[in-house]
């Protein structure tokens, strides 16, 4: 029961990071729940390779070395959240007064951070179209440190060219940092296409059971692992043993629910392209998603999450909410449970409205993350809602 870099994919995700416990045979790392780790002497302080929870947790070691046999690089570190490891990444990367480029269209949390906490250390945040790498090599100053692309982006999931934009921050010489949380590794692999760190919300997929939040980040590079890692036991954002535990189980299983649950978003999508009462639908698995090509060249699957806009603008879009039974409305994204959220008034209402309609989050866009029920009942559930409007 070990693993290796040669084996495939599915194998690695059940069985990197985790070995039979030594002392009992247990088959899962246990949670390693203890705040101190007793040293033999002081001459041997360290050892064992942990003194304090907040700087390392065995059984989150355990997530990071399954996470790195994932994604590839030299390592990964574990968050409290995904936001943790988004402010620990930005702020182990940058310093007062540096200029950092991020996708026009991001996670509203990482918006927020950008523009409302971190600015106050004097941070300068460009938002550009990342999908076209010349607007991230036209955007570049003399401070630039650092580009922060999502890919596919929350909610509208325009995709940012991984391996365009990787080589014009080569170039420049500015690490790369892709969100990969819509994707996973199982999908997309950043790191392979160029890019120096890619970041999960372990909430999402990783996990991806509703139970618990978490973040991490995978890097090409053991300088800028260290630099974060240092902010991540200075700021106390580390991920908890228990968290841990719960995404160890998770991810296990993550491949063949991506695998499922974006099966159910394509016919879901198919479905909603044929109701009346459907003015448009998105999603990268479709003819008509304005970026398939891209779509189908640098992700080997194109995920759980769609969304779609009503006729009857905004209010038919609220009704259609409440109306939904099974789809249950809710924030998060990529767990077993099907779930419906309205971006503008949930995941993105802290951003500017002129800056949300520029990047395309319009008032009436519904956004889906469609779980692991059937297929069958998902799309009648939505049909019963549209039907009524
Ligand atoms: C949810 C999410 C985050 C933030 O993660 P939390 O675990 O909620 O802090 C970051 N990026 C993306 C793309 C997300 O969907």
């Amino acid at each position: 029961m070990s693993s290796n870099d040669n084996q495939d994919f599915k194998t690695r995700e059940v069985h990197a990071g985790v070995s039979p416990d030594p002392l009992t045979g247990a088959i899962l790392t246990p949670i390693y729940q203890t705040t101190t780790y007793v040293q033999e002497s002081v001459d041997k302080y360290l050892e064992k390779g942990y003194s304090y929870s907040r700087s390392g947790n065995p059984t989150v070691t355990a997530l990071e070395e399954k996470i790195t046999a994932l994604e590839g690089g030299v390592g990964s570190l574990c968050f409290a959240t995904g936001m943790a490891a988004t402010s620990c990444t930005i702020i182990g990367m940058v310093g007062a007064g540096d200029h950092i480029i991020l996708s026009d269209v991001v996670y509203g949390g990482t918006h927020r951070v950008s523009t409302k906490v971190l600015n106050r250390w004097g941070l300068e945040c460009s938002f550009v179209d990342t999908a076209d790498a010349a607007n991230v090599k036209n955007a570049i100053r003399d401070n630039t440190k650092l580009i922060f692309t999502e890919t596919p982006a929350n909610p509208t999931l325009k995709l940012t060219d991984i391996a365009a934009v990787s080589e014009v921050a080569k170039a420049a010489g500015i690490p790369h940092v892709v969100d990969n949380t819509f994707l996973t590794p199982y999908y997309q692999r950043p790191l392979e296409l160029g890019a120096d760190i890619t970041l999960h919300s372990t909430t999402k997929f990783m996990e991806g059971h509703n139970v618990s939040v978490g973040g991490s980040i995978t890097c090409a590079n053991q300088e800028h692992l260290e630099k974060i890692m240092f902010v991540r036991n200075c700021l106390g954002s580390n991920m908890t043993p228990m968290v841990a535990f719960y995404t160890l189980q998770g991810v296990k299983t993550m491949s063949t629910r991506l695998e499922a649950q974006s099966a159910n978003a394509l016919k879901v999508a198919q479905f909603l392209e044929t109701h009346a009462n459907v003015e448009r639908v998105c999603y990268p698995g479709l003819e008509s998603f304005p970026q398939k090509e891209l779509a189908d060249r640098q992700a080997s699957g194109h995920g759980s999450m769609l969304w779609f806009e009503v006729k009857g603008g905004v209010e038919s879009g609220k009704k259609l909410m409440d109306r939904l039974q099974l789809w249950s409305l809710a924030e998060n994204l990529g767990s077993v449970e099907s779930l419906v959220t309205h971006s503008v008034t949930m995941t993105h209402a802290d951003m500017p409205r002129e800056e949300r309609l520029a990047a395309g989050i319009t008032d009436g866009l519904v956004r889906l993350s469609a779980g692991l029920e059937s297929s069958v009942d998902l799309i009648a559930d939505l049909k019963q809602a549209l039907d009524s409007l």
